[in-house]
């Protein structure tokens, strides 16, 4: 039988050659790894909340109109995808301090920011995702301004439409990270969201108790991540009511 051709291969996915020209095969790890893979464990049932929860927002996005690469869910760990010209950039946005924000600035966790902030890291596992401004991104080449007004749209519309999506079921979005790409129609360039939308990605608090339901459960060693991620997926509805990831998660449709 012949194998699938492995494209690329990150911490916690898999990018496999697609079954037509211009697409892509997504496939979701277990594996959760945090400091820039200093710390990692293997949380089963991950990747499969994950693929879910991804396919969830991306298609929520598809329906008021942001463009992001999902296509369709294929199984339960993989999606199909378009594949894009990946910016070497996380286009990060803050709601609330906390992480490296809260570290830098010496501002207490869960403070209201006056504004949501973007902010820009380069992709670089070596150099550990270091902080860059615009003016990095346009000198290097990696974006110039108009696709630099793009993201930032492309960032808040993401962002007014999780922060509502998470409200509605009692979770406050503190902060998330997206990943932008290019797809080329002809001779003309349009950008779309990338990579993945997920609890990996977000930082998600109980509106009411605080609690995380996010990846700092397993930074901060707060508990079971796969416990707060299936809690995620159902308020979501995406998980029936009852499910635990123990019992495997089993999906809605
Ligand atoms: P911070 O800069 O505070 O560490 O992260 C800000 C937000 O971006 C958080 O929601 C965090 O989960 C997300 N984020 C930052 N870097 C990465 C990364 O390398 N991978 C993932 N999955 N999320 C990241």
């Amino acid at each position: 039988m012949a194998r699938r051709k492995k494209i690329y291969e990150g911490k916690a996915k898999i990018l496999y050659e697609g079954p037509e020209p211009g697409t892509f095969v997504q496939y979701f790890k277990d594996d959760a790894t945090a400091f820039n893979a200093q710390k990692k464990d293997v949380i089963e049932g991950k990747g499969v909340l994950n693929n879910r929860l991804s396919e969830f927002f991306m298609q929520g996005l598809t329906n008021i109109g942001v463009p992001n690469h999902f296509i369709r869910r294929i199984n339960m760990r993989e999606q199909l995808i378009r594949q894009v010209e990946i910016i070497p950039l996380e286009v990060i946005v803050r709601n609330f301090a906390a992480g490296s924000l809260s570290k830098r600035l010496g501002m207490e966790e869960g403070t209201a920011l006056p504004r949501p902030i973007v902010e820009y890291s380069y992709k670089n596992d070596a150099l550990g995702d270091p902080m860059v401004s615009e003016e990095y991104v346009v000198a290097f080449g990696w974006a110039n301004q108009q696709d630099l007004d793009d993201i930032v749209s492309l960032a808040l519309r993401v962002n007014d439409f999780l922060s509502g999506v998470f409200y509605a079921v009692g979770i406050k979005l503190v902060d998330f990270k997206i990943e932008v790409g290019r797809i080329w129609d002809g001779d003309f360039m349009r950008l779309i969201v990338a990579d993945e939308i997920s609890p990996d990605s977000c930082r998600l608090w109980d509106v009411k108790s605080g609690r995380k339901l996010d990846k700092d459960v397993f930074r901060r060693d707060l508990g079971d991540l796969a416990d707060a991620y299936s809690e995620v997926a159902r308020r979501l509805g995406v998980l029936p009511a009852q499910t635990t990831h123990l019992t495997k998660p089993t999906l809605i449709n």
